[in-house]
């Protein structure tokens, strides 16, 4: 069974959550200037990776609270996840002390 870490309450299994798709999507900051194709790429465009993606997780059946993580998309295996509002984790900077 696939465990998801939930920031508030730890690992929890998978049937907990829905996914809410890619992370860190930021609205147009004047959404009248678009033409009808950036709206649409904004709307629909999301990127699909084959290795580490950014998703927003939703704790459903718990805590109730949205999150983000990151993912490995290949293996399944969540790296790190972290509270809305925080920067997507420099994955380059782990190991520094
Ligand atoms: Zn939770």
């Amino acid at each position: 069974m696939l465990l998801v870490p939930c920031p508030y309450c730890g690992p929890r299994p998978e049937v907990e959550f829905h996914c809410g798709g890619e992370a860190h999507i930021a609205r147009p900051a004047d959404p009248s200037a678009l033409d009808d194709a950036a709206w649409a790429e904004y709307l629909f465009i999301r990127k699909s990776p084959k290795g580490v993606h950014a998703e927003r997780w939703l704790h459903a059946h718990g805590c109730g609270r949205w999150f983000n993580a990151l993912r490995n998309t290949i293996s399944d295996a969540f790296i790190v996840s972290y509270e809305m509002g925080q920067p997507r984790p420099d994955l380059t900077r782990q190991g520094d002390k």
